[in-house]
């Protein structure tokens, strides 16, 4: 008996053919819908450290084109080739990938890790094509480039986790510095607890601090004790209704603000300081 082979209409293959194209386009319309709707979500971590120079965050992604040039520069930089083995070491500045929490591409450090050693030629930063990272934050009045003048955040000490704060001798953070003395400094005072010991604490200045993080890549504790932060993280903002009475700058504020209510710290509030010291207002430490 001869076998029927049915004969399937034409119709059916067309159904079929277009119901497969749709179904594939389907898969990558929506592959597109949530692989924008990924990166849309992969955005950095407000904690993020920017490579030197770098705009403001908002302008520094608008202007980033991913090239990963700086990260190529601080790579192979002259200074990045291990004394000891020859080798050269990794780079500060990684490309961040999907599990970064940084907007992927973008470049970024983390000092623990890998701190920024404040190259004196600066090399990550006049190879930006797209001026991402701004070579004029980075260059003095004598048109030279200045590490000093980086500013990529600020370093912060934990005073509960710094030993030095508990009275024990450590000062690497200190030591570690490219600014020693100036970006820190330890601040002697006595140790009330013991009455023979002296505190040796690490004190950041946030106006020179760079942010490089050399002191959090060296401090000594599991989880360090001092770290950077991006300075709108690490710094705080009184508003302009409070004004510095001593300070010529912020006076101008005070007469900008004329017939608004704004609180001074003037002469005499700064007599009552007095007083109140006076009257043993300042107590030891640990008292
Ligand atoms: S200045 Fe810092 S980020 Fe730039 S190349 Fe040197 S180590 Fe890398
Ligand atoms: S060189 Fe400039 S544009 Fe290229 S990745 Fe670095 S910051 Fe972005
Ligand atoms: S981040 Fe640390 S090491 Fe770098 S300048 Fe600031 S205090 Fe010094």
């Amino acid at each position: 008996m001869s076998k029927e082979v049915k004969k399937k209409p034409q119709i059916s293959e067309r159904r079929r053919f277009f119901t497969t194209v749709a179904h594939n386009v389907g898969l990558s319309v929506m592959g597109g819908l949530l692989w924008a709707g990924y990166s849309a979500k992969a955005k950095s971590s407000p904690l993020t450290l920017r490579p030197p120079a770098a705009l403001d965050e908002e302008d520094f992604l608008k202007t980033c084109i991913k090239c990963g040039l700086c990260s190529e520069a601080c790579l192979n930089r002259d200074s990045n080739i291990d004394k000891e083995t020859g080798k050269q070491r990794p780079a500060t500045l990684k490309i961040a990938k999907a599990e970064d929490n940084v907007t992927i591409g973008t470049p970024f450090f983390t000092p623990r890790d890998i701190p920024c050693y404040m190259c004196e030629d600066i090399p990550c930063v006049p190879v930006c094509p797209t001026e991402a990272l701004d070579v004029t934050k980075v260059t003095n009045k004598a048109g030279k480039l200045d590490p000093t003048m980086m500013d990529m955040g600020l370093a912060v000490v934990d005073i509960n986790s710094c030993i030095a704060y508990w009275g024990i001798q450590c000062d690497a953070c200190y030591r570690a510095c490219p600014l020693m003395d100036t970006a820190i400094k330890l601040v002697y005072s006595r140790n009330s607890r013991t009455g023979k010991h002296a505190f040796l604490k690490p004190e950041v200045d946030m106006q020179t601090c760079t942010g490089c993080g050399m002191c959090e890549q060296a401090c000594v504790t599991e989880k360090a004790a001092i770290h950077v932060l991006p300075r709108e993280v690490a710094l705080g903002k009184p508003g302009d209704h409070y004004v510095k009475g001593w300070d010529t700058k912020d006076q101008q504020r005070v007469k900008n603000r004329v017939g608004k209510d704004v609180t001074t710290h003037d002469k005499r509030s700064a007599k009552e300081a007095t007083d109140y010291l006076n009257q043993g207002g300042l107590l030891d430490e640990d008292e």
